[in-house]
């Protein structure tokens, strides 16, 4: 700043006043106001270059150097001020620096030629054109160098770049246009020197088409920079598009990621957990149980207990309440049950309503007989449903784990034994025995054997006859199976019958039973007319109701046997009948519309509903045995037997008494006006041969009671029921 001012006291203090002329005010005022028109910006740079540079050389040249300083310093403060005008932001320092760099660099251009020149006026006027030439390129250099260094220093401080590299790539393009400007504004002095027109033309032509050509070029450039900067930016706008792109799909898979992560969680947590209580299910107890059966294998005093736990009659509830009901009460018993183990022990639902423990770290038996005394006590308080006070019962299996145990499954199927143990004897707890094992063993024997059976035709029918109580005559027959076994002789029904009742071997055993038994009774009544009407009873099992196609099965066999259908009664068990009441109503009048008739057997004992049984399309009721066989004048049972045969009698149904051992009860059954009777007292079932012998002694019965006794009282005194219909 010093050097410009006193570059600028210099030059106002040496100001040639005589050389001040209308040309000269002229070539100010177009220097200050107008040369700033014509600039060219430098391509990626705010610097600008304008004709004034020319002119400046011009006032040089032609005026002297105090001139050139002068005017250099104000078109430099009006360039400034206009480019502010245009809206460029320029600081006041900026300003004043441009100012300085035009003052000092002109000075210096001055000082420069005035030292190494005598009088530029005298070169100008007579001196040869080497040394004008010399003085020319002098002026610009000195003037470039000076003006570009400043203006690099002042750039280099400021962008951080070197000096070099400023110069470089922002200032020595401008040297073209400083030696263009310069010889022009020497070429145009020397024109006015020697007033040569043509001269001056060709200066101005040259300028003007090197001054076109140059601003062309840098507008080209600057074009193709814009156009470069251009394709720059969309491609870093791409590239930024790109790495969006990017983020988002990281983002996506991540995403994913945690979906799948969470999915696989839930695919996880699906297959050890149950869906309705989400407990852990069986694979999961089983995965644990496992655990805990090879850590007792190591460490022989660990001791655990697997308890089994299900509940008593959830089908009944299930059937009466409908199945979300019966969802709920699972739910709720699920909670009740979560609720009362321990920490380190585990309730898994195991199937319908069947419930599983493990008990860890128990000392003995006691701890799980403790802990199932506990869950009695949680579940025997009522489920509230609905408004409903619903209360269960259940039976629970309990086996205790130990290093004798290999695997998981076997103790899992102690507990399930034990659980059927407590369900046989209706005890809330069993704890499992060796003894129970056996017997499940041969139970399983029995099936496979029964198998066998009824493949290698080990079963045979016997028949107990019927007798007709006002007449003492064979009524007809019951066929009773029995199973002719190869090593343990004549097995009784009730050993067999409730194991093929679960494994379904009952239903082709009862189709051979009753073409067996329908072509038996066939037969005997071909024998002798006397016969003809004789009746055959078969049992039929409860399971048989499941069966869809039972009453075609039946009629094939009518047809088969040729059986008159009249003479066949089927007799059912009151349980299951009542089991499932309508649809077996249905099939029972199917089975009537057969033309066959229909007995409910061991009647009293199946707790029938008495509203129900007028419903049942069937001809006659069959008394237990165990009323008759404890009937005694008065006792409660002879009771029971009296409202039995009077309800029978209601209901318009013959009634059948079994088990009659003695004497003292066929009389008192005919006494109450019992029409049929069936028991030891005529005859055990006998085999086929038997029957033979018993049909052809007519009068065999008859001579059982003393003949007085015969006939039986006609009027007999029983109470007449009156059934709500
Ligand atoms: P159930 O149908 O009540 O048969 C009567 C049972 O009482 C027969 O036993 C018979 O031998 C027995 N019994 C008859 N009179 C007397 C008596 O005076 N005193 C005593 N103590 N018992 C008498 P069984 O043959 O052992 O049959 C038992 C049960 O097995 C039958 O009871 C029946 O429910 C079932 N059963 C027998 N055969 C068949 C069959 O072919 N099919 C089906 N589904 N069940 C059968
Ligand atoms: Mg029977
Ligand atoms: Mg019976």
């Amino acid at each position: 700043m010093p050097l410009g001012v006193a570059a600028f006291a210099l030059s106002v203090y040496n100001f040639p006043i005589e050389k001040v002329s209308v040309t000269l005010l002229v070539l100010a005022v177009v220097t200050i106001f107008f040369s700033s028109y014509l600039k060219i910006q430098l391509p990626h740079t705010k610097i600008h270059i304008t004709v004034s540079e020319t002119l400046v050389f011009f006032s040089f040249l032609a005026y002297g150097g105090e001139v050139a300083v002068l005017l250099a310093a104000f078109e430099s403060i009006y360039s400034s001020l206009s480019l502010r005008r245009e809206g460029i932001r320029l600081k006041g320092k900026t300003v004043a620096l441009n100012l300085t760099i035009a003052l000092i660099s002109t000075f210096a251009s001055v000082l420069t030629i005035n030292l190494i020149f005598d009088s530029p006026a005298t070169i100008i006027g007579e001196g040869s054109n080497t040394v004008f030439v010399g003085l020319l390129t002098t002026m610009v250099l000195a003037q470039f160098a000076v003006n570009s260094l400043l203006v690099a220093v002042f750039m280099a401080i400021r962008t951080d770049q070197t000096v070099w590299q400023v110069w470089n790539d922002y200032c020595l393009n401008a040297l073209v246009m400083y030696i263009a400007g310069a010889f022009m504004a020497g070429l145009a002095v020397k024109a006015i020197d020697q007033v040569d027109l043509f001269l001056i033309f060709v200066a101005l032509l040259i300028s003007s088409v090197v001054y076109l050509t140059y601003r062309r070029y840098v507008n080209d450039i600057r074009k193709t920079a814009a156009k470069a900067e251009q394709s720059e930016r969309e491609r870093a706008e791409q590239a930024e598009r790109h790495i969006d792109e990017l983020q988002h799909h990281i983002a996506e898979q991540d995403r994913i990621g945690q979906a799948l992560r969470e999915s696989k969680e839930k695919f996880r947590h699906a297959a050890f957990h149950d869906a309705l209580t989400d407990l852990p299910n069986r694979n999961l107890f089983m995965e644990t149980l496992k655990f805990a059966v090879e850590k007792s294998r190591h460490n022989p005093e660990h001791k655990f207990a697997v308890l089994f736990l299900d509940i008593n009659r959830f089908k009944t509830i299930n059937d009466s309440l409908g199945h979300s009901m019966g969802d709920r009460l699972i739910l709720h018993v699920a909670k009740r049950l979560a609720t009362s183990v321990r920490e380190k022990d585990l309730v898994a639902r195991f199937s319908g309503d069947e419930f599983a423990f493990i008990l860890n770290n128990v000392k003995g038996i006691e701890d799980a007989v403790q802990f199932a005394e506990l869950i009695k006590h949680k579940i025997s308080a009522p489920f509230s449903l609905s408004g409903r006070q619903i209360f269960t019962s259940f039976s629970i299996g309990i086996a205790l784990g130990g290093a004798e145990y290999e695997a998981a499954e076997d103790i899992l199927r102690d507990a399930d034994i034990a659980m059927y143990h407590a369900k046989d004897e209706k005890k809330d707890h069993v704890v499992f025995d060796q003894k129970m094992h056996t017997r499940a063993v041969t139970l399983l024997q029995l099936e496979t054997d029964l198998r066998q059976a009824v493949e290698r035709g080990e079963l045979c029918m016997y028949y107990q006859p019927i007798i007709d109580l006002n007449t003492m005559k064979i009524f007809g027959f019951e066929s009773l199976v029995r199973w002719n076994h190869p090593t343990r002789g004549l097995v009784p029904p009730n050993e067999f019958i409730p194991v093929s009742e679960e494994t379904g071997l009952i239903i082709p055993m009862t189709l051979w039973i009753l073409r067996t038994s329908c072509a038996q009774i066939v037969e005997w009544q071909r024998k002798s007319p006397a016969n003809k009407n004789l009746v055959v009873s078969v049992n039929l099992s409860g399971k048989h109701f499941a069966q869809k196609d039972l009453v075609e099965q039946i009629r094939k066999i009518l047809v088969e046997t040729e059986i008159n259908p009249a003479c066949l009664k089927l007799e059912l068990t009151e349980s299951a009948v009542m089991e499932n009441a309508e649809s077996v109503i249905r099939m029972m009048k199917q089975i009537r519309d057969l033309g066959i008739q229909l007995s409910i057997d061991d009647f009293g004992t199946g707790y029938s509903s008495l509203s129900y049984l007028h419903r049942f399309p069937i001809n006659t009721l069959k008394v237990d045995r165990s009323f008759v066989s404890s009937m005694e004048d008065g006792s409660e049972n002879g009771e029971i037997v009296r409202t039995i045969v009077a309800l029978a009698k209601t209901l318009r149904l013959n009634v059948i008494a079994e088990g009659i051992e003695t004497i003292h009860q066929l009389h008192q059954l005919r006494i109450l006006g019992c029409e049929y009777g069936q028991g030891y007292l005529f005859s055990r079932p006998v085999p086929v041969a038997e029957v033979e012998r018993l049909i052809t002694d007519t009068s065999r019965f008859e001579k059982i009671i003393p003949r007085q006794i015969i006939p039986p009282p006609s009027n007999i005194d029983v109470p007449h029921l009156r059934l709500a219909k």
